[in-house]
């Protein structure tokens, strides 16, 4: 706002020297040691109060970086514009850590990524995890409204990335063993995903096997914002799970798409775009999943509300300016979703 203001008192000849020299010098003015808190400070709520007992705070001096100090008035605990923000502690400059989050909307490699900024393939790592993390505030805010599609997709266990002394042990004669647990067993990961008329998009892990009414309760129950409908298969976890929230079920066959009037061709068409998706990463952890099915998310609902280029703004100030951050030790201690005693339970019995 201030900016058109200004521009309105200069000549023209002045306004096109100040738009070349902006375009001939647009990645130093955008690559100072404090341009992430620049572009925090101009998000952040200028009232904010302390985490620790909640009085007010005050500007209390500069970093050597330029970065906003705070002091509680109370406490006398300390903050600055970074904290709990992605890029604390970050010595990347904007220019980076927008580029980076470009790579990660198109889903780049974490070799490519580091190439490409010029980090190394740890920093990378921890970079994507950070960012997987912040878009949780994000996708934790949707809600699904009117009609809804909703269905299952089971994942097998993935425990890449997971120390030996956090497996279950397995048996020598492990494959001689048969697991008498056919089909959609409790070795399968169940993902709830529901989308409804607006494109609002659940995907979310309920726990091992076969969906039941308290995983719909967990997941979907606790997204629901003046729905009135649900299209699912027949399967019995929704009809209680329907009676109880006083929604509408229309049940189609299992193993069908339609049954003519209703149909869940649309979350069914999410499910095929997100495993033509997931192929890019050569395998998931199960400890990570959750994180990629909310990238997932975060994409296909950005897709559907914003231009391309519009994407890329929104999302940097979506994730710089989120709270919702983890730090890069945090990052290997992310809980396991299930439990791997149940799902190995027979294993365990064998051992
Ligand atoms: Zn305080």
């Amino acid at each position: 706002m201030k900016i058109e203001e200004l521009l309105k008192d200069l000549d023209p000849i002045t306004i096109i020297e100040f738009k070349n020299y902006i375009i001939n010098h647009l990645s130093e003015l955008c690559s100072t040691k404090n341009s992430n808190s620049k572009i925090i400070s101009k998000f952040k709520n200028e009232n904010m109060i302390c985490k620790e007992c909640g009085s007010k705070i005050y500007k209390n001096g500069r970093t050597q970086n330029g970065i906003q100090k705070y002091i509680c008035s109370c406490c006398k605990k300390t903050y600055s514009e970074t904290t709990n923000t992605i890029i604390c502690h970050s010595k990347l400059p904007f220019e980076v850590w927008k580029n980076i989050i470009d790579n990660l909307l198109n889903g780049f490699s974490l070799r490519r990524i580091a190439e490409e900024n010029n980090i190394s393939l740890l920093t990378s790592f921890r970079i994507r995890h950070k960012v997987l993390y912040a878009l949780k505030t994000f996708v934790n805010s949707i809600n699904l409204s009117v009609e809804i599609q909703s269905d299952e997709k089971y994942f097998s266990i993935n425990l890449k990335e997971t120390k030996p002394i956090n497996m279950p042990r397995y048996s020598k004669k492990r494959s001689s063993i048969k697991s008498p647990y056919r089909g959609i067993s409790h070795h399968k990961i169940c993902v709830v995903s529901s989308i409804d008329e607006f494109d609002n998009l659940l995907l979310e892990i309920v726990g091992l096997g076969r969906c039941t009414t308290d995983m719909l309760n967990d997941s979907l129950g606790q997204k629901l914002n003046n729905a009135k409908s649900i299209n699912a298969d027949s399967a019995s976890a929704y009809q209680e799970f329907c009676q109880n929230n006083q929604l509408i079920l229309n049940a189609i066959s299992s193993g069908f798409h339609s049954d003519g009037i209703y149909n869940i061709s649309k979350i069914n068409g999410v499910h095929s775009q997100l495993e033509t998706w997931l192929k890019k990463f050569r395998g998931v952890s199960t400890r990570h999943l959750q994180e990629y099915l909310d990238w997932f998310v975060y994409i296909f609902i950005m897709k559907k509300r914003f231009m391309l280029n519009k994407i890329k703004t929104e999302s940097y100030t979506n994730i710089i300016i989120d709270n919702n951050y983890i730090k890069a030790k945090d990052i290997f201690h992310i809980k396991m979703p299930i439990d791997l005693n149940i799902a190995y339970a027979e294993y365990f019995n064998q051992s």
